[in-house]
Parts: structure tokens; sequence; C-alpha cells
């Protein structure tokens, strides 16, 4: 690899001092309270090479909500539970449209174009409803994702301020279970289904840990010679956030990026350079189709220094 360990902390080191001094820094979400406190002139990066190597910078260890984020371990826990029964009842195609839309459900009879439209996460999240009860099914989530990064402490949880606002507020998220319920793609109790929704969207991590719980992502399935999934299905995970990860802003994000990626509405982006890195960004300020100004920008210029683009010869 021409690109040391040495570089690579300086490029990150280098990236969180320019995004400290940008100017256009995005708009913070605003539809709960505990999203809208939180200061914009946040930035945090973390990098966990394939070798083990992890590189910080910024706000690296501060708690986030990774909200839209937690679709992909939601999706990774219910490819685990029912396999590729999954993809009967939730498409593999980008949307075009804002991760909260209603309008695809009406003529594709409430299949939701993918995983990672809230549509989508919600029809997983009665997927696991079918095993277990909501208790469980938010408990496991928790467990898994800490397992996932290491974090033998536990500090890894859920913010209940933040789910509860959720619960508060959702009425979308609740109109599109009500909806896919009409056409029978969600069976479970709608309240269910949303409580456990809205406690995925409440998981509160570091750029650290999210990059750690991102490993397996990066190594075919793999973490540590232990198997958190299959090789075919991380390939395949890493193939929806390359094309539904970002929402409306998809393919602008493989354009500026050329990595796997999903995003979530607390300024958060995880990131996947197959075989070399799992990367975590966070700044709280958002685009116009709620994805993070700055961490799309710091991811812009991490592959441009780096070489890491999926599009790039290797
Ligand atoms: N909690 C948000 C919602 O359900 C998550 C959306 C996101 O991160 N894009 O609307």
């Amino acid at each position: 690899d021409a690109i040391g360990t040495i570089e690579i902390a300086g490029i990150v080191a280098d990236i969180a001092a320019e995004m400290g001094a940008a100017a256009e820094r995005g708009t913070v979400a605003s539809y709960i309270p505990p999203l809208a406190q939180v200061p914009p002139e946040k930035f945090g990066i973390a990098v966990v090479m394939a070798d083990g190597a992890v590189h910080v910078a910024g706000d690296a260890d501060e708690a986030f909500s990774i909200q839209s984020i937690s679709k992909v371990f939601s999706l990774t826990l219910a490819l685990g539970a029912v396999g590729d029964q999954l993809w009967q009842r939730v498409g593999r195609e980008p949307s075009g449209s804002a991760f909260n839309s209603i309008v695809q459900l009406e003529s594709e009879q409430g299949i939701p174009r993918n995983p990672f439209i809230n549509a989508g996460a919600i029809v997983v999240c009665d997927v696991l409803l079918g095993r277990s009860a909501p208790a469980e099914a938010i408990a496991q989530m928790v467990r898994f994702v800490r397992t996932l990064a290491g974090d033998e402490a536990g500090s890894i949880g859920i913010d209940e301020a933040v789910a509860s606002a959720e619960q508060d507020t959702g009425f979308r998220n609740m109109a599109l279970a009500n909806y896919m319920r009409a056409f029978g793609n969600i069976r479970a109790p709608v309240e269910r289904v949303l409580g456990v929704y809205f406690h995925f969207c409440a998981l509160a991590m570091s750029c650290r840990e999210l990059a750690m719980a991102g490993r397996y992502l990066m190594n075919g399935g793999r973490v540590g010679g232990h198997s958190v999934i299959t090789a075919n299905r991380a390939r395949r995970i890493n193939a929806l956030m390359m094309s539904c990860g970002h929402y409306d802003n998809s393919g602008d994000f493989a354009f500026r990026v050329g990595l796997p990626g999903k995003s979530g509405v607390g300024g958060g982006i995880l990131c996947v350079a197959p075989g070399i890195a799992s990367i975590a960004v966070w700044s709280p300020g958002l685009n116009a189709s709620g994805n993070s100004q700055l961490g799309t920008l710091a991811l812009e210029r991490l592959v441009q220094r780096t070489g890491w683009s999926v599009f790039e010869p290797r």
C-alpha cells in the first residue's frame, strides 16, 4: 500500500482542521429538540484500518445520534434472521426521493424501494419483530452494535430522550407504517414496529465506535476471525450503501466520494473502503437532502488524498 500509516494520520488531522475552519456548515436537524440543540461547530472523524490501526481527530469520541445509520445494522440483523426472503418485502433500487417519502408506496403495492429509506427500514423492523418482542429486538440491536464495535464497557446505548421525541413527532413514519400495513407488508401492530424503529434511530455512538462497528463491511463480513455475516451479504450491503445510502443524494455521494456510505440526520456518515478502512465522520449541519454537509466534504477530501474510491485502480 503506497499510503503509509503516518500519512493517513496526517491526512485525518488536516481534514479535521480544515473542517473546523469551514464556513458553510449546513443546517442542524430541527424536528426534535435533542437534535436541534447540538452545536453546529462539532466535527469528528475516525478511520479504522484493515490492520487495526485507528486514526481519529476532532470530536471523534463524542457520542451523537446515529439515526438512519442504524438501518445498516438492522438490515444486517434481518438478513441474518430471514436471509434472502427479506427481498420479497423490500426492494433494492435507489428511490430518487426523500428519506421519508410515501409516494412510491402506492404504485409499488406497499413494497419500499430499498432498506435504507424510512419505509424500508420500518419493514426491516417488522421482520425482526417476527422473531422477538419489541424490548428483545431493541436489546438485541444494542448487544449487536456493542459486539461489532468491541465495546466491552457497554458505553453504546439508546438515547431515550431522542427515542421519545421521535415517537412524539413521527407522524410521517406512522403514516408510512400504516400505509404499508394496509398492503399487508407490516404484520406486527404498527405502534410496536415504530417503537423499535424509533429506538434504533436513537442509538448514540461516537465516530470511533461507529467506525469500529463498520469493520465487518470492509472485511467481507468478518471481524477478528469471527463471521458476522457471509461475504456475499457484506458485499450486497455495501452495494446498497453505494446506491441508496444517501437517499436522493446517493448519485452525488458516489460521484464525489465513490465509497459505500450511509448517512443519518444526526450528521453522521459511516463509510466503507473495502479491504482498506472503515470510516465514520460527524458534523451535525445537513445539506438539503438531510446528509451531513461537512461529513461529505471530509470524505471527498479523504478519498482525493488517499485514492481509496472503489472507482480508482488499486
Ligand atoms: N429519525 C429519522 C426519521 O425517521 C431518521 C431519518 C434519517 O436519519 N434520515 O425520520
